[in-house]
C-alpha cells in the first residue's frame, strides 16, 4: 500500500493515506447520509445528514489511525523500527521494518491495536450513554453511537486469529511462545488467514448472489485481501525458516570495487564499469568513507553528451539513501531493506570499512541453495 499522500508525522511516526481511503470515505458518507441517519434520525435537513456523515468518517478514520499509531509506538517500544502508517480502503497499516525480537513483544505489539479500538468503542458508548442522559439531540446521539459500535467491531474482526488480522500476529505471538519456533508460528497463523480470507469470499459470494446483498462484494474484497496476503506471509515465513542462520556475510559479494566520488562519469564508465563484472559501485571520498552508491542505470539515465562533464557525485545516490548491512546481519533481515531500495542493492559495511556489497542475484542465489540444503529438525520450511 503506497502512500499517496503524506499527512504529516505523529509520535515520530510518519501517516500518509493512500488514494483509495476515498473508497472508504465515501462508502461512509453515502452509507451514513443517505442511509442510517436519516433512516433512524428523521426529520433533519440534507446538509445535517451529510455534515454528521463527514464528521463520523473523520472520527472513523482519526480511529482508526489510533489503533495503527498504538501498533507503531509499541513496536518502537520493542526495537522494531516503523516506517510508517498508511491509511487505505481496508483499514489502516503500520509498516514495520523488521521484527519483534521474542513472543512477549509480538505479542504486546499485535494486541494493543484491537485493545485501543476497543477503548475508543467502550469511551464513545459512554459518551453516547452521558449524552443521551443529559437529553442530547438524536443525530449527535447517532454519529457517537455508531462510532462505539464500529470501533468495539472493528476491535472484534482483527481479533480473528487469521493472519495478516491482529488475531493472527496474537496467535502466532502464542504459539511462539508455547513451542519457540517463531517459523512454524507464522505458518500456522498464515494458513488460518488463508482459510478465513476464502471463507469471507464465500461468505460474500453467497450473500451477493443468492441473497441480492450488494455488501457481499465487499466481503469478496476483503477475504480477497486477507487470503493473498496470508499466502504471501506464508512464503516470507517459510523463507525465513529457509534463510535461517544465513549471515550477510556468507552471501554478499566481497571486495567490491569503489570508485572515487569527483570522478568524471565518462572515466566511470571507461575504467570501471567495462572493465569489472559489477554494476554497481560503492562511492568513496579521500578516506575510502561511503559517499553514495552509482549503478549502469544510473548512467544510462544520463545523456551521454554530459558523461565528460559530470562527475560521480552528481549522479549517485546519496549516502543517506544508500542501504546498509553489516556482514554480522541476518540476511532475512536485510531483504525488507533491500526491497525498498530502487536500486535493489545493499552495501556491507564492517564499521566504517566497506566489505561487500549484496546484489537480489546474490540473494536469488542464497535461496535456491538453502533449498538445497537439508532441512533441519528445527524448521517447519
Ligand atoms: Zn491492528
Amino acid at each position: 500500500m503506497n502512500e499517496t499522500l503524506r499527512l504529516g508525522t505523529v509520535a515520530g511516526v510518519r501517516i500518509g493515506v493512500n488514494w483509495s481511503v476515498l473508497v472508504i470515505v465515501a462508502l461512509l458518507l453515502v452509507g451514513l447520509s443517505a442511509g442510517r441517519f436519516p433512516l433512524l434520525y428523521p426529520g433533519h435537513a440534507p446538509w445535517l445528514y451529510a455534515m454528521a456523515g463527514a464528521v463520523a468518517a473523520v472520527a472513523f478514520l482519526l480511529s482508526l489511525l489510533a489503533h495503527e499509531l498504538a501498533h507503531a509506538v509499541v513496536a518502537r517500544q520493542h526495537g522494531v523500527e516503523v516506517e510508517g502508517i498508511t491509511l487505505w480502503m481496508f483499514g489502516g497499516v503500520a509498516k514495520l521494518e523488521g521484527e519483534a525480537r521474542d513472543a512477549s513483544a509480538d505479542l504486546q505489539i499485535a494486541g494493543v491495536g484491537p485493545l485501543v479500538s476497543l477503548v475508543l468503542g467502550v469511551g464513545f458508548g459512554a459518551i453516547s450513554a452521558l449524552a443521551a442522559w443529559a437529553g442530547l439531540d438524536g443525530l449527535a446521539l447517532g454519529v457517537l453511537t455508531w462510532l462505539s459500535v464500529v470501533n468495539i467491531v472493528l476491535a472484534v474482526f482483527n481479533l480473528v486469529p487469521a493472519a495478516p488480522l491482529d488475531g493472527g500476529r496474537i496467535l502466532r505471538a502464542l504459539l511462539w511462545r508455547a513451542h519457540g519456533d517463531r517459523v512454524r508460528a507464522a505458518v500456522t497463523a498464515a494458513r488460518a488467514g488463508r482459510r478465513f480470507g476464502f471463507l469471507l469470499v464465500s461468505l460474500g459470494l453467497v450473500l451477493a448472489v443468492f441473497a441480492g446483498q450488494v455488501g457481499g462484494i465487499w466481503f469478496v474484497l476483503i477475504g480477497w485481501f486477507i487470503s493473498s496476503a496470508a499466502t504471501a506471509e506464508e512464503q516470507h515465513a517459510r523463507l525465513q525458516g529457509r534463510l535461517d542462520g544465513v549471515l550477510v556475510s556468507d552471501v554478499m559479494s566481497p571486495a567490491p570495487v569503489t570508485v572515487p566520488a569527483d570522478l568524471p562519469v565518462i572515466r566511470l564508465l571507461e575504467d570501471y564499469v567495462l572493465r569489472s563484472r559489477f554494476s554497481a559501485f560503492p562511492v568513496v571520498d579521500t578516506a575510502g568513507r561511503l559517499q553514495g552508491l552509482v549503478t549502469l542505470n544510473r548512467i544510462k539515465q544520463m545523456p551521454p553528451q554530459r558523461r565528460a562533464t559530470s562527475r560521480v557525485e552528481d549522479i549517485a545516490c546519496a549516502p543517506g539513501e544508500v542501504p546498509q548491512a553489516a556482514p554480522t546481519d541476518r540476511l532475512v533481515d536485510v531483504l525488507p531493506v533491500m526491497a525498498r531500495n530502487d536500486d535493489g542493492r545493499v552495501v556491507v559495511l564492517d564499521g566504517d570499512h566497506i566489505v561487500g556489497i549484496l546484489t537480489s542475484t546474490d540473494v536469488a542465489r542464497a535461496i535456491e541453495l538453502a533449498e538445497l540444503r537439508p532441512r533441519s529438525a528445527h524448521g517447519s520450511a
